[in-house]
């Protein structure tokens, strides 16, 4: 047996092994045999199908189907559809001054592809900074005159990482209702004691301040200008407050930066209060260039903790040089000249009014962002179809993009836009807005 155990011991290795695996069989069959168990994962698969394809059903029925129409050309004010539908007005971008395609942003993008490369492979920390990199942190610095920046791959991640950061459960956060979806994601993922004050409500947030009065740190946070309802925040009386209350005022201004404020540099220089919102979060995909990108800028400390401490920058890719670029030269534009910020208000006040005049209510005021008012999900996707089919290209927002009830057409200005091609828009809502009911 000694001999023949170990004689055999390749053989008795096969036999162990056989043994084994007769084992793993044994155990596959007393569970239902492999067949069994991939159609049992075939039945949570087929069962999780089942339950996706009803929610989509009901986004379907509920008529807030967000379909992405596909571009085939530049961004730019006319825009050519995938399968032929060319010369479009696009009326959708944030593309506010119409920098997304001009010849010495798309320039700079090349240059910097061909020198830098298209990518650096690596977070920041590791190998991922380039000489473009630190350029641009300076030149956002200074566009917006506070002490240090930071880059993020999107003004999202910018909002992801910095509540976190900043605040522990001994602090609290006072947070607009309507804020942007990036700011209370990022709220979410702090610790901090929170409030949602009433939009724009400053009775609401006075009240809020009072009871947060018990906190270490009170840092209220807000959009710059909404997105979906083109209003500004009153930064103003918010800064009072915030010196009141002993209190750190955060703007998220995506929708500012670049053209709001005599020299563009967003909402706090429209409302003279540059020096007294401690934080701004931005990004570099809308006005400045609509590459991509994000940033937060504020206090050295506060940049220097957030690069060793925030999640999106610190586990993220590094921005891309030619997309670094874009920006880059983005802020040169308007570091030059302050004519391009002051380009847009014309025509958003060209179109406002036509509009007011034509009978459609217009939120918000004197922001490119001209939500026209409909109520109904269903009429806003109807119109904005047939505003399509008359070569317009604007989009309606519904639940949950927007309360309910609550629905828009979202029409966006640039500095590009030539006063005929926002006249053509007005009179295709007019049109269409009577074919709808819409309008008398
Ligand atoms: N904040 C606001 C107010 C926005 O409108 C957006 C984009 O839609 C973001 C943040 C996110 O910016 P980004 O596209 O750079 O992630």
């Amino acid at each position: 047996m000694a001999i023949g155990r170990g004689g055999t011991a390749p053989r008795r290795r096969s036999g162990a092994g056989s043994g084994m695996w007769r084992g793993v069989a044994r155990r596959v069959l007393r569970n239902g045999g492999a067949g069994s168990h991939r159609a049992a994962s075939g039945a949570a698969a087929a069962q999780l199908r089942r339950r996706l394809e009803s929610e989509l059903e009901d986004i379907r029925g509920a008529g807030t189907w967000k379909s992405e129409r596909v571009i085939a050309s530049r961004q730019g004010p006319h825009v050519q559809l995938a399968g032929g539908g060319g010369g479009i007005l696009n009326f959708c971008a944030n593309n506010y001054l119409g920098l997304s395609s001009h010849p010495e942003v798309i320039r700079a993008a090349v240059e910097a592809l061909e020198k830098f490369g298209a990518g650096l492979s690596s977070v920041r920390f590791i190998c991922g900074t380039q000489s473009i990199h630190k350029d641009l942190e300076e030149k956002i610095t200074r566009f917006h005159r506070r002490e240090d920046a930071i880059l993020y791959a999107s003004c999202f991640d910018a909002n992801a990482g910095i509540f976190e950061t900043l605040l522990t459960a001994e602090d609290a956060v006072l947070s607009d209702e309507l804020n942007h979806a990036s700011i209370v994601d990022g709220i979410r993922l702090c610790k901090a004691n929170k409030y949602r004050y009433k939009h724009v409500d400053m009775q609401d947030l006075e009240a809020k301040l009072q009871d947060a009065q018990k906190y270490r740190l009170r840092l209220v946070a807000t959009d710059g200008a909404f997105s979906m309802d083109g209003d500004i925040a009153p930064l103003r009386e918010m800064c009072q407050l915030a010196q009141k209350y002993d209190a750190l005022v955060f703007i998220d201004d995506c929708h500012g930066t670049g053209f709001l404020g005599p020299n563009g540099r967003g909402t706090d220089e429209l409302l003279g209060v540059m020096d007294k919102v401690t934080i701004v979060n931005s990004t570099l995909g809308k006005a400045l260039g609509g590459a991509a990108g994000g940033y937060t800028t504020g206090p050295k400390p506060l940049i220097d903790l957030l690069r060793q401490r925030s999640r999106p920058y610190l586990f993220s890719n590094s921005l891309p040089p030619p997309v670094v670029a874009c920006a880059s030269k983005a802020l040169d534009l308007l570091m030059e000249s302050n004519a391009i910020a002051q380009s847009m208000t014309a025509k958003t006040q060209r179109f406002r009014s036509k509009m007011t005049a034509a009978g459609f209510t217009i939120s918000g005021k004197d922001h490119p962002i001209c939500p026209v008012m409909l109520g109904d999900a269903r009429l806003a996707a109807v119109m904005a179809e047939d505003m399509l089919k008359r070569g317009i290209y604007v989009i309606g927002f519904s639940y949950p993009v927007v309360p309910k009830g609550k629905a828009r057409i979202r029409v966006q200005i640039s500095a590009v836009h030539s006063n005929e091609d926002i006249d053509r828009c007005v009179e295709a809502f007019t049109e269409v807005g009577r074919k709808h009911g819409a309008l008398p």
